[in-house]
């Protein structure tokens, strides 16, 4: 790989268009209008000559609306009428539109001929370094770069599913005038549905010419002679005497899985990979169209980080809506005709339309979900509810066991949350820290060596001794890190930007800590530090308790208004875990919130099983075991308790952690 770098000869250039797909061509197309191609160096990598119509894309919008997604021109048909259920609706005040794909290459190709644009006929496999580009002996840095190559996805967790919209369509002409040419034919149910769900649309180009195809949501794509026989017989029922002038075949993957993420900020994912194609119908051309002036003005402010494509998390109400659907067309396609028809007789052709372009309000929602057949999407309700997977990812999580903490107290009951505590120690606390070794280098199939246990030990020692130097000094710095550690955590996860990161450490640790007075100053007196002067307060026992209260509910309030619920979460638990001991309100906090997120950062970063993460760390979790009996054995005749060697241990196992975690959180958020 070097010697190829020393041989290029490198070439600055402005944009670099890999794959010139739909997405590709409407951002060309978009850049044209906003003149920001005028005497930019461009280089379009596509295998293909593109001189063909291989697809057609039809979108529904207002005339506006449409005429900003595309030149008018490129626009050979729109119909203002749908039939539905045989049933013809007025669309006003939208219209479905039609664009030949080859019209939408040819309007691009003549752009980029005007602007000396070189297209390389080349095809750039997924491990090529897309920053320093290089082909033919010329490696190419390009200032954009904008990737439409397909994405590869497959589904990797319980809640994604991944079928397949195929179709056969078939352009007609008739021998006698048979179509309306002002209405179009959406999702005509009438036919075999073969175990899936299947469909015709009739989109005709004039009385006597009309695509019509026939489309299957199913695991199985559509084979071609599938599709003619269908068409023939369908066709057959409208009139006879035609002559099939062209033929569409495609597929487009039905997927909620993830996409492959942009991991650097001049790379940008476009299209079908960015994730723009909706999940629960196929479509993607006018999102397409929309990410494109979205980029096109980035790009005309002269910003020169494109944002990420903002498709690739969908995590909204609508996200939800598309995985029951999803769910129900993999599981049980059979619901798929019966749901479809229920919901063209009982909401308009226009509502319908505006619940897929994801801009209807809750109450148009549930009035949607109200009509159509309860029994399926229930069913599918409680599939995604009640996974452990969504359990235990869940922000609820350190609400939840602080509830069962408080309830088993209440009972009397409450050494069972020790026993809860310690289980939760053995399978989460000190396993997300016994695999630093992996996280040192970044590579899962790191073999532990003596040096790294050596340099972790000695990070390790330099606490004890510092707590055995200085006391005070020793407690500071392990707050200050301690501090740090979690915040960076809870905000990696919340996805917040690190404004008010040590903010949110400090009123975490004040809340949790000041909290207890009593417990807090028995720890410090076995630690030899002076305990707090217990005073009193104005509304509770103790000033402590009260600055306590005011800190987690500063938290409270910063994540109210910054809408992070994971923080308010957070802050609603430590207040009532006021009520518990400072031990197991820390563990709480520390186990089913920090470990458990650290955990799963772990596990996405590395793609593993818990159980594969679990072999990886019981080395040094038992190491762990065995250095805190150690301590124990030899510090007990200094510090004659349990809870204050206990403390040191922590301290002196979290130090060389938090290191490689901070490490780990620089490139786990950069590849988010
Ligand atoms: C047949 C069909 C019909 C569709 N109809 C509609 C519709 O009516 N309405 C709608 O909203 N959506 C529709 N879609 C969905 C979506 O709009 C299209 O899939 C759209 O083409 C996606 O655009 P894209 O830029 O992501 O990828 P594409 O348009 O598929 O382009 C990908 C490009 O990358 C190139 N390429 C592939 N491999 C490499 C490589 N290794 N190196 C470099 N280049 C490479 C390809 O040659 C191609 O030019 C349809 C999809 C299909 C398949």
């Amino acid at each position: 790989m070097a010697d190829r770098y020393l041989m290029s000869v490198k070439q600055s250039i402005d944009y670099l268009f890999i794959g010139l797909g739909a997405s590709n061509c409407l951002l060309i197309l978009e850049l044209e209008k906003k003149a920001l191609l005028s005497q930019k160096k461009i280089i379009i990598i596509e295998p293909h000559q593109k001189n063909k119509k291989d697809k057609t894309y039809c979108f529904w919008a207002t005339d506006e609306d449409a005429h900003n997604i595309i030149e008018p021109q490129c626009i050979d048909k729109s119909w203002s009428t749908v039939i539905l259920n045989g049933k013809k609706q007025d669309l006003d005040p939208l219209s479905y539109y039609h664009v030949s794909s080859l019209t939408l290459y040819q309007k691009t190709l003549f752009v980029i001929d005007k602007h000396d644009a070189t297209i390389l006929q080349n095809k750039i496999s997924d491990t090529e370094p897309l920053k320093r580009l290089i082909i033919d002996n010329s490696e190419y840095i390009a200032k954009y770069i904008f990737d439409c190559r397909p994405p590869k996805t497959a589904p990797t967790k319980k809640h994604e599913y991944y079928i397949n919209q195929s179709f056969v369509g078939w352009q007609i002409e008739t021998k006698e005038e048979l179509f309306d040419s002002h209405s179009f034919t959406m999702m005509d149910f009438n036919i075999p549905q073969n175990g899936a769900t299947q469909f015709v649309y009739v989109l005709p180009f004039n009385s006597k010419k009309a695509l019509v195809e026939v489309t299957r949501f199913g695991k199985d794509v559509m084979q071609r002679e599938e599709g003619e026989a269908l068409l023939k017989n369908y066709i057959s029922q409208l009139g006879d005497g035609y002559q099939v002038t062209d033929i569409e075949i495609g597929c487009i993957p039905m997927t909620n899985a993830s996409f492959l993420d942009e991991n650097d900020s001049t790379i940008r994912n476009m299209g079908a990979r960015a994730g723009h194609v909706k999940p629960s119908t196929g479509y993607a051309f006018r999102s397409m169209a929309m990410d494109a002036q979205k980029i096109a003005e980035q790009i005309a402010e002269d910003q020169k980080e494109i944002p990420a494509s903002i498709n690739q998390k969908r995590n909204n109400r609508f996200a939800f809506y598309d995985r029951l659907l999803l769910h129900i067309l993999f599981r049980t396609p059979k619901w798929g005709k019966p749901i479809f028809k229920r919901l063209f007789e009982a909401i308009k052709a226009t509502e319908i339309l505006a619940f897929l372009d994801e801009e209807t309000k809750l109450k148009d929602e549930v009035k949607i979900f109200y009509a159509l057949q309860w029994k399926p999407f229930i069913k599918a309700v409680i599939y995604d509810a009640f996974s452990i997977d969504r359990i235990k990812n869940s922000i609820l999580v350190p609400l939840f066991i602080t509830l069962i903490f408080l309830v088993f107290d209440g009972l009397g009951i409450g050494h069972i949350n020790d026993v809860i505590l310690l289980a939760g120690l053995v399978f989460i606390g000190i396993p997300h820290g016994a695999v630093d070794h992996l996280i040192e280098h970044n590579r899962f199939n790191e073999p532990i060596c003596i040096s790294f246990i050596i340099r972790y030990l000695a990070q390790a020692a330099l606490m004890v001794l510092l707590w055995y130097l200085s006391p005070a000094l020793a407690l500071f710095f392990f707050v200050g890190y301690s501090v740090y550690h979690f915040a960076q955590a809870d905000f990696s996860e919340w996805g917040v930007k690190v404004t008010s990161f040590w903010l949110w450490g400090t009123l975490l640790f004040t809340g949790l800590l000041l909290g207890h007075p009593l417990e807090l100053s028995g720890v410090l007196n076995e630690l030899t530090l002076p305990g707090l002067a217990v005073s009193q307060g104005i509304l509770l026992k103790s000033v402590w308790v009260e600055i306590a209260v005011i800190a987690l509910c500063t938290s409270l309030v910063l994540g109210i208004t910054k809408h992070v619920w994971g923080m308010c979460i957070v802050s609603i638990s430590l207040l009532l875990a006021l009520q518990l001991s400072l031990i197991q309100a820390f563990g709480i906090y520390f186990i089913f919130q920090h470990s458990r997120l650290g955990w799963r950062h772990i596990q996405k970063h590395f793609n593993v099983s818990s159980r594969v993460l679990w072999r990886k760390s019981a080395l040094f979790s038992l190491g762990a075991y065995g250095l805190f009996f150690l301590l124990w054995f030899f510090l007990n005749d200094n510090w004659d308790s349990y809870l204050g060697t206990f403390f040191i241990f922590l301290s002196a196992i979290s130090f060389p952690h938090v290191i490689r975690m901070k490490k780990f959180y620089g490139y786990f958020k950069r590849e988010k």
